[in-house]
């Protein structure tokens, strides 16, 4: 086994170690640093002596200061070292990188759905909303009967699901932040795996009433059921409505067939779940380098939570491509601040412990591996939470970090793939569109052969590079998008509940 530390940037003062299982101390590593403590995989050792209250320097930027001196060798453990403040929001240089003048990729395709209003899915699926929890049960029902009893007369529709959450009623429906919640649902029925066919059951009595969640230009009684209204008896009676609507709309899907289309067409969000110190060495420098062959190929690609980007905000605003979507990005850093602050928190409440365990100090360390899924083009546009996306090439869509609550939203923003990186490991998937997971380390790809779609862990280990692994996911994921290949998640039937972020009052 050839010992292993990843320096990144020249600048750095700390390396990773590479190597399943850790290294003893006595191992020399880059050649002339000799470890003084066993040091474990992804943990940091000191390359230099660094006095106490110096800057550590990883990706090239400080992510703290040493709390006490270490000599070169150390295990740099995150209780050895303070979190520096965030970056100001004010005074940070906006729009100011000059886009590198990329040739466009031309002539990749993927075989994907086309929709009334423009969008393409990566699959034909009936979703049946809910307008409020309390008609979950029902919802749930009727996927099971139809998986069990209507499904196999339509092969041309992938699934059917049901699209259920916990807003609804008993919220301060008129409160400003109302307007997150009641947003991302009624952008959740456009999403493009839906095929623009949308079934909302409701209650009758709740606060958000059915009809909004029906996109407008569609006739809202048509789409509609809503339980109190149903005169039929009993469970039967509502069961039997509903599947009459639903087979009319299996009906229309089952026409539908798959259509050559641009990747300029292709609506994708990248986050991360589970990171680790390798997440940005290994897994999101490949999503990165897959994010920009999107974009170079004229497509849009979503990166998302502000937690993660917060503490690297300064190398991001740079590469907006335009003062004013470099605004946008700051207010949306700017609201996320105040919503921990008015929850009597800060940006410390992130990493997790499974992070850290990982080798992950901090989450500047965090934010600065998590940004580089967002690769180096220009950031073309900046969403609010659970808007629907505008503009075309990379797309900054806010969402909090939970992955749940980011991949509701990137669904709502209308994404019809998501690529997702993971250290720790997660059985992470979603049901209204395929999740194709990238391991940052090879010990978790073999140990979850059957969970993990592609091990970027080579790439530490120097069996492979960036650029081969990041054109491989280019073309896995164009194989998912076409329905060539199933994700793992997908083959297991892994799907984790929709979680809608609802930052106003519950009454
Ligand atoms: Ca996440």
């Amino acid at each position: 086994m050839v010992p292993i530390a990843i320096k990144i940037d020249p600048a750095d003062n700390v390396a990773i170690i590479a190597n399943d299982g850790g290294l003893q101390a006595g191992t020399e590593v880059l050649g002339s640093v000799v470890l003084k403590d066993f040091i474990p995989q992804g943990h940091k050792v000191t390359l230099l002596d660094i006095e106490a209250g110096e800057g550590v320097v990883r990706y090239g930027e400080v992510i703290g200061q040493a709390i006490e001196s270490l000599s070169a060798g150390s295990w740099l453990h995150d209780r050895h070292i303070r979190i520096p403040e965030a970056p100001a929001l004010e005074d940070l240089p906006l729009a100011t990188r000059e886009a590198k003048n990329r040739p466009a990729l031309e002539g990749y395709t993927f075989e994907g759905y086309r929709n009334a209003d423009g969008s393409v899915g990566t699959r034909n699926v009936l979703g049946i909303m809910t307008s409020v929890q309390c008609v979950t049960g029902v919802a749930d029902h009727v996927v099971r009967k139809v998986k069990s009893e209507l499904l196999q007369k339509y092969p041309n529709v992938d699934d059917v699901i049901a699209i259920t959450h916990s807003y609804g009623c008993g919220v301060a429906i008129q409160a400003p932040n109302a307007a997150i919640p009641i947003r991302t649902l009624m952008n959740l029925a456009k999403n493009p795996n839906l095929g623009g066919e949308v079934l909302v059951v409701g209650l009758g009595c709740e606060k958000l009433q059915p009809g909004r969640l029906v996109p407008k230009g569609s006739d809202v009684e048509a789409n509609v059921v809503c339980l109190q209204d149903i005169h039929e008896d009993g469970f039967e009676g509502m069961i039997a409505r509903i599947m009459e609507m639903v087979e009319t709309r299996l009906a229309r899907l089952d026409k539908r067939s798959r259509e050559t289309c641009p990747v300029s067409d292709l609506v994708i969000g990248v986050q991360c779940g589970g990171s680790d110190a390798f997440s940005g060495i290994t897994a999101n420098p490949v999503v990165g380098f897959a994010t920009d062959m999107i974009v170079r190929s004229g497509g849009t690609v979503l990166f998302s939570e502000v937690t993660e980007v917060r503490d690297a905000v300064h190398l991001l605003t740079p590469r907006a491509v335009n003062v004013e979507v470099a605004k946008t990005l700051l207010e949306e850093m700017s609201w996320y601040d105040n919503y921990l602050e008015e929850g009597n928190s800060d940006r410390t409440a992130n990493p997790t412990p499974g992070n850290k365990l990982g080798g992950l100090s901090n989450i500047v360390e965090k934010a600065l591996g998590s940004i580089i899924k967002s690769g180096t083009s220009p950031i073309s546009d900046v969403l609010g939470h659970g808007e629907q996306v505008k503009k075309k090439g990379l797309v900054f869509a806010a969402t909090p970090a939970s992955d749940f609550v980011c991949g509701t939203q990137q669904l709502a923003s209308g994404i019809a793939l998501q690529v997702f990186t993971t250290g720790r490991g997660t059985p992470y998937g979603l049901a209204m569109a395929p999740v194709v997971k990238v391991s940052s380390r090879t010990a978790l790809s073999k140990r979850w052969f059957d969970l993990i779609d592609l091990d970027a862990g080579r790439i530490a280990t120097g069996e492979a590079d960036i650029e081969t692994v990041g054109e491989e996911l280019f073309r896995m994921i164009l194989d998912i998008a076409s329905g060539r290949i199933q994700t793992a998640a997908d083959k297991l039937g892994l799907a984790n509940d929709l979680v809608v972020f609802n930052p106003a009052p519950i009454t």
